[in-house]
């Protein structure tokens, strides 16, 4: 069964007809200003494995060099994050909140615990690195 999500607005829309990977927390500060919030989950699937509607309505911002970070024109919502090196030649990490369906992952990490926002705690096991392993 494919997973299915949009943005807030449904101008961009997606389906995953494949596995969802990798999934982090991302801590860091750039995660923190773009979501406005603790820190952003993001899982990676195979570009193969993604089909997305609206693709006209995605702006993509450059916040580092060698990353794009791509959210709605229309209603702001992040959407994807993707790594201009090899990983993002084969994978697009999805902003796990834009999912409409239930996704149940069995492990995750948290990368960039020293940006860590003051006001939010850790309180799950997984396994936390300083900054990206
Ligand atoms: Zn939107
Ligand atoms: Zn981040």
């Amino acid at each position: 069964m494919p997973y299915v999500g949009q943005c807030l607005c449904g101008a961009v829309s997606y389906s995953i007809s494949g596995e969802i990977t990798d999934v982090i927390y991302c801590h860091c500060a750039m995660c923190q200003k773009l979501s406005g919030s603790a820190f952003i989950a993001y899982g990676s699937v195979l570009h193969q494995d993604i089909h997305i509607i609206g693709r006209v309505n995605i702006q993509t911002f450059n916040a580092t060099s060698g990353a794009q970070r791509k959210f709605c024109q229309c209603c702001g919502s992040t959407l994807f994050w993707q790594d201009e090196g090899d990983y993002g030649k084969r994978y697009l990490c999805v902003a796990l909140g834009t999912l409409d369906s239930g996704f149940d992952p069995q492990d995750w990490q948290h990368y960039y615990t020293e940006n860590k926002a003051s006001w939010f705690a850790i309180q799950d096991g997984h396994i936390q690195h300083r900054t990206k392993p």
